[in-house]
């Protein structure tokens, strides 16, 4: 009986796991398509300046515009995109199109940075770097518009590689960012050895942190702990006024959020940044 029992559950995990591996199968090779089509589309959504209210710049948050789908989230296609090479060419396609958009900006006299995504692939590539150098060259893009956020996760897979990659965008003159901070590990490590400038406070902590105790100790000692190193702190996910009043009164340095701006396709952006005195 026990033994009939787990068969039935084999047979109706491995049932399970294959039509879901046909899907995965089939949006990657969708994806592939999708990059040579021009189905992927970046949104950007705004950062500002807790004192100032200023916008300096914004993050690029890709999505996939897909033929029957419609508008595919990321968290939908990138993670499956991840375990295979794809993302390479999808972060080359990123890094690409941001460029693109400074440049464009820049052509209008608008000095706007984009924080782009990387993931852990992209980080154990030693190619990434240089990549990434002649884009700058190829769009005439001061290095420091352009910001590159990494996971603490995105550096476990082979963290020597990972801080060489790291080490050569830093010699670039990149911004790096650590995002999501707090939910990955070995955090006190990677900031005593990365050479980066700023940390991103994970929107699960920024939520509720006017209502749970907890979330706001993590709040006031990740920022208390950035400046101890010399860093700027990004709050993420700030969904209303107060949150972002109590992390302007922590010494906060900048907000991303709902409350401020969604992200946005480019000509939405465009419209909120020409609305605000910047
Ligand atoms: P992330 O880097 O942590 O990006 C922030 C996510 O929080 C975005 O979700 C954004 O839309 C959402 N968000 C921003 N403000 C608020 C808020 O006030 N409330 C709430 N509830 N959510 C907010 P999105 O665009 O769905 O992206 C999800 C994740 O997908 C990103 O998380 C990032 O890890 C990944 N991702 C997005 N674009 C790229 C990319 O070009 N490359 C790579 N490798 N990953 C990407
Ligand atoms: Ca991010
Ligand atoms: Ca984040
Ligand atoms: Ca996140």
């Amino acid at each position: 009986y026990h033994a009939k029992t787990h068969g039935e559950t084999c047979s109706f995990y491995s049932n399970e796991l294959d039509s879901h591996s046909t899907r995965r199968l089939t949006m990657l090779a969708d994806l592939g398509t999708a990059i040579r089509e021009n189905q992927l589309q970046l949104y950007y959504q705004p950062r500002i300046d807790i004192k100032t209210g200023a916008c300096n710049g914004c993050e690029a948050l890709l999505r996939w515009d897909h033929p029957l789908h419609g508008m595919v989230p990321p968290a939908d296609f990138i993670p499956l995109a991840e375990m295979t090479e794809i993302i390479h060419p999808l972060s080359l396609w990123v890094l690409t199109s941001a460029m693109k958009q400074i440049r464009s900006w820049m052509d209008q006299g608008k000095e706007i940075a984009i924080a782009v995504n990387l993931s852990a692939r992209n980080l154990i590539d030693i190619h990434c770097p240089s990549q990434v150098k002649s884009l700058l060259e190829e769009f005439d893009v001061p290095h420091r518009l352009l910001e590159i956020e990494i996971t603490e996760s995105a550096l476990i897979t082979d963290p020597h590689r990972a801080m060489q990659v790291v080490e050569e965008f830093h010699k670039l003159g990149i911004h790096l960012a650590i995002d999501d901070f707090g939910t990955g590990y070995s955090s006190m490590s990677y900031l005593k050895r990365l050479p980066i400038q700023t940390l991103k406070i994970d929107r699960s902590f920024v939520k509720d942190m006017l209502s749970d105790d907890a979330d706001a100790v993590i709040v006031r000692s990740t920022i208390g702990l950035a400046h101890s190193f010399g860093l700027n702190v990004v709050a993420e996910g700030v969904e209303d006024e107060p949150t972002l009043m109590v992390l302007r009164n922590l010494q906060c340095e900048q907000a991303q959020g709902y409350h401020i701006c969604r992200p946005v396709p480019v000509a939405d952006f465009d419209a909120w940044y020409d609305a605000r005195l910047n």
